[in-house]
């Protein structure tokens, strides 16, 4: 399956959406097991993609995901934000040549974050949803339990990078708030191209 301009709009449009309607479930994920700020930063984030769609609208699907990734790298802030950015700029150095396959097109986010965040599945990171999601695109079985089973998957995970590695042990029995918050990017995906 693909993604045209306007549905891949609404997608974005959705993330921004629930990025401001959950700051405060982030940052409280973000509390127990990092600094608590993973609902503001990716607010700052959701502002901006917002300010700077309304600035422009985005002509084509390059286009889209150069503005996502350039207010993620500048506003969000954390190791959130580069992370974001480089999934996202990635994504649309890709489509530039072609409108890839959504699986293929969130694998090349996924291996973006594995680039930047000298990471990999199974660290307890955004990672653990990305990969599992692209996977289930490409065999063409996507849906929220793919999101949910990600998630309960890699709560029960200690983490191995980023500051939750630093309570070893105790990491174990939270939801990553990374992970979280790329629950929301795929949900709104889903809202857009349906299960
Ligand atoms: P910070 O930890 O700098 O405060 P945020 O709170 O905004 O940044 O983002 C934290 C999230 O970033 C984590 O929950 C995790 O999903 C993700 N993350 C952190 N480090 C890495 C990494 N090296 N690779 C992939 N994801 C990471
Ligand atoms: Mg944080
Ligand atoms: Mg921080």
């Amino acid at each position: 399956m693909k993604i045209e301009l306007i549905n891949a709009k609404k997608w974005i449009d959705l993330f921004v959406e629930k990025l401001e309607t959950n700051k405060v479930v982030l940052n409280e994920l973000d509390t127990a097991i990092g600094d608590g700020d993973h609902g503001t930063n990716m607010n700052r984030g959701a502002e901006a993609i917002s300010a700077a769609f309304a600035k422009k609208e985005p002509e084509n699907l390059a286009d889209l995901y150069k503005t996502t990734a350039f207010a993620m790298i500048q506003k969000v802030g954390g190791a959130s934000g580069p992370l974001y950015g480089t999934a996202f700029l990635d994504m649309s150095k890709a489509v530039k040549t072609d409108n890839l396959e959504l699986g293929d097109l969130i694998k090349v986010g996924t291996d973006g974050l594995k680039r930047r965040g000298e990471s990999d599945y199974g660290m307890k990171t955004m990672i653990d949803v990305w990969q599992p999601v692209s996977e289930a695109l490409s065999e063409d079985k996507f849906n929220q339990q793919v999101i949910t089973d990600a998630l309960v998957k890699s709560k029960e995970l200690v983490a191995t990078k980023g500051r939750a590695s630093y309570l070893e042990e105790k990491s174990k029995g939270h939801i990553d708030p990374g992970s979280q918050s790329s629950a929301y990017l795929f949900e709104s995906l889903l809202e857009v191209i349906g299960d």
